[in-house]
């Protein structure tokens, strides 16, 4: 596979490139030459096909050969090791539950998939690989979960006191193996800006080969396909057809795969990008005008973005037609009551709990569903288990939420995490003394 940046189509470079560079010099972003249109056979037999065989399909058709066929078939079935099913919660409503991997939100398809490619190109007897990352709660546990114990990478998980949940606390501070993490007395941006600080120091660079796993990175994007794919395969097993997808919306990675697999073939009518109060997207597709914010703080926090960073993608890849992109996708956006109307909401109809995230998804799903068509299948994303959001459910909601066995598990093990301050000197000293 070939890919260009997004701010220069000549300036191309092959996978491994892209992987490693996450981002083009030009602040681009890379995206692929050419997206293969999957064969008719696969699309219309998509239903008897199973989430490793679909990953693989998918995946080869896009890296051609930059991947051997058994090694690539080796890599998804280690990364994709758990299941995205679609529960029905009425008649043509299901949600796609994303949170059945180690870290329970569906970044962990990206960050899986990603720390394996990463250490599959690392030649023997490579300078390890360093992974930088500043996180305001699930990026950092999808990645320290997804790189624990993958061989020659180690990472450095910067998050700010005070501001993650409980559990994704445990998630990146019992790890221990090739997994650190530094508790920063600041905010998300101070974490944010030693990091950047860090990729242009020029004595760290020399010392180590660093690298970002943030969620720009195209490795990231491709395995986010394959559950798309799986949705519409369960869906069409059940004889369901006419799908939408309903996703919860911040950085636009996620839909942004969505659409990617609706260029590969994938058998939707409509997308629905939903989002909090920032509603950047929403905004645009109904006025044409793409005007970036400050990023407002709601509920939905793993939403607040006011410029999505994967925005570029999905407009490069609609580029020629920015009508055929807002006839394909509607934008909604719900603030915080609403939010927490719809948690309500869907706990009396289903007794189903959902994230604040999802449930914005749902809300989106639903108005779009009233307003337009009623005979579609709606799917919505669930994007990560309600356990991991505890503050923000009423009581009586909260109390029905069921811990997943394994955070049970992180709850016995100690907590580890260096303790620094938001000075870059403090966090440049702690890097080379603890090497
Ligand atoms: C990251 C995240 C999102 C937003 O996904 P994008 O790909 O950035 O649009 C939504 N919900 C949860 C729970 C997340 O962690």
């Amino acid at each position: 596979m070939q890919l260009y940046s997004t701010n220069n189509p000549s300036a191309q470079v092959t996978f491994k490139e892209a992987v490693f560079n996450s981002m083009p010099q030009d602040k681009g972003l890379y995206m692929p030459v050419n997206i293969p249109r999957l064969d008719d056979k696969f699309i219309n037999n998509l239903d008897s096909y199973t989430l490793p065989e679909i990953a693989f399909h998918v995946a080869k058709n896009l890296l051609g050969d930059d991947i051997p066929a058994d090694d690539l078939k080796a890599i998804i079935d280690d990364a994709i090791n758990f299941y995205a099913p679609i529960v029905e919660l009425e008649k043509n409503v299901y949600v796609l539950e994303l949170f059945h991997g180690p870290s329970l939100a569906f970044k962990d398809f990206g960050a899986r998939f990603m720390s394996r490619i990463m250490s599959y190109f690392l030649a023997d007897g490579e300078k390890q690989l360093d992974v930088l990352v500043a996180t305001s709660g699930d990026t950092g546990g999808a990645v320290a979960l997804g790189f624990l114990g993958v061989p020659n990478t180690r990472v450095t998980i910067l998050y700010p006191k005070g501001k993650v949940s409980d559990i994704q606390e445990l998630q990146l501070t019992t790890n221990g193996q090739n997994i650190r993490a530094i508790e920063v007395d600041g905010t998300f941006d101070d974490c944010q800006t030693l990091v950047k600080q860090a990729f242009t120091d020029a004595e760290l660079n020399k010392k180590f080969r660093l690298t970002s796993a943030n969620s720009i990175n195209i490795a990231r994007l491709i395995p986010q396909t394959f559950y798309y794919f799986n949705a519409c395969a369960q869906a069409l097993k059940n004889g369901k057809n006419k799908i939408v997808f309903s996703v919860p919306s911040g950085n636009f990675g996620n839909i942004g795969a969505g659409l990617l697999a609706w260029k590969m073939g994938l058998p939707v009518e409509h997308f629905i990008a939903a989002t909090n109060a920032n509603n950047t997207v929403p905004e645009f597709l109904k006025t044409g005008i793409y005007q970036p914010k400050p990023s407002v703080s709601t509920l939905s926090n793993a939403m607040d973005v006011g410029n999505p960073s994967n925005w570029v993608r999905i407009a490069d890849m609609f580029k020629n037609d920015t009508e055929q992109l807002k006839s394909l996708v509607t934008g909604y956006s719900y603030n915080d009551e609403q939010t927490l109307k719809a948690m309500e909401w869907v706990y009396d109809a289903y007794k189903y709990v959902v994230c604040p995230h999802t449930a914005i998804a749902w809300q989106a799903l639903k108005d779009w569903q009233q307003d337009n068509r009623t005979d579609t299948t709606g799917i919505f994303l669930s994007t990560a288990h309600p356990c991991k959001f505890p503050d923000v459910f009423p009581d009586k909601i909260a109390n029905k939420i069921v811990v997943p066995e394994q955070v049970s598990e992180l709850q016995k093990k100690p907590k580890q995490a260096a303790k620094l301050g938001r000075d870059f000197e403090g966090f440049k000293a702690y890097l080379l003394s603890n090497n």
